[in-house]
């Protein structure tokens, strides 16, 4: 039967966002623990925005990959909760913070999934927008899964033979259906990418790979670096392969990057994921 929030009990919180709340609740007749994200209903339009993008991501979205949603609850006073799998290992960034920086066999892992996640994503026209450490959450069994679609872009998706739409769409130009392909934001899908290679270096390093250690990142800085910098060159120390990979993803054009399964079968994955199998 369906969970409601009365079943809920609240027991930490374990993030705030912007706009909203994390907090980890147990179900009072299974005890099994759960993620609630509440968002108020009085905060401003744009967020309220995200809220409802995130909703009908998380609602249709169904992998393994992505972080699995159990129930979206809205209450009269306007607020909405959305009741999620409970990662008890937290995110990526505070296993860096706490554990120290990845080895190779364990980046190719967490790239493996990250990838089958975009994959995933990417093939339900969905682009995420926003993949970094801090939105990619942890279980104990080092499964890692995607979360946070406050800022993602769903495609259009009148090419999907059940929507009522195909037919009234017939004339329209391809920009109308697909601005981030065919509007000058040639692929949309590969800033993904960007930020999935440099995920993985920060995980590699230590420190986001785009500042020197301990700099503070401001907007002006970044955005110089991003723009006019080379991609950031591959950290030292780093195998070939990792070399390579990381090369495939943090191409500046962004028609040169890999697509997600492209990189699924990048000898730094294949060879990594072997040796695991093997021991
Ligand atoms: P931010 O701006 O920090 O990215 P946000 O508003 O986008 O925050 P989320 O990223 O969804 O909100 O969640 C905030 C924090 O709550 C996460 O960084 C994480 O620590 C924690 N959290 C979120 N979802 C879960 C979950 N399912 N299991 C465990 N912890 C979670
Ligand atoms: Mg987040």
């Amino acid at each position: 039967s369906a969970i409601t929030t009365a079943d809920l009990e609240k027991l930490q919180v374990l993030g705030h966002g912007n706009g909203g709340t994390v907090y980890q609740v147990r179900h009072k007749h299974t005890s099994a623990l759960y993620a609630l994200k509440v968002v108020h209903g009085d905060s401003d339009p744009t967020i309220r925005r995200q809220v409802f993008r995130e909703m009908e991501i998380l609602r249709r979205a169904d992998s393994p990959f992505v972080v699995q949603c159990h129930g979206i609850f809205e209450k009269p006073s306007g607020d909405i909760a959305f009741l999620m799998e409970y990662m008890d290992s937290g995110t990526l960034d505070t296993l860096l913070k706490t554990k120290g920086t990845f080895s190779e066999p364990s980046l190719a892992s967490i790239a493996t999934q990250v990838l089958s996640g975009l994959n995933y994503l990417h093939s339900h026209k969905i682009i995420h927008r926003d993949i970094k450490p801090s939105n990619l959450l942890v279980n104990h069994k080092m499964e890692v899964k995607i979360a946070d679609f406050g800022v993602s872009k769903i495609m259009c998706r009148t090419l999907d033979p059940c929507n009522s739409y195909v037919g009234t769409c017939a004339y329209m130009s391809p920009e109308r259906f697909d601005p981030d392909t065919y509007g000058g934001n040639y692929n949309g899908y590969a800033g993904d990418i960007w930020s999935l290679g440099l995920t993985l270096m920060e995980l590699y390093m230590g420190h986001f790979p785009l500042l020197p250690p301990g700099q503070r990142p401001d907007w002006a800085t970044l955005m110089c670096a991003i723009c006019f910098g080379e991609p950031p060159s591959s950290p030292e120390g780093a195998s070939d392969d990792f070399r390579s990979f990381l090369e495939c993803c943090l191409q500046k054009e962004s028609g040169k990057r890999w697509s997600t399964s492209q990189l699924l079968n990048h000898p730094f994955l294949s060879s990594n994921n072997l040796k695991s199998s093997n021991t």
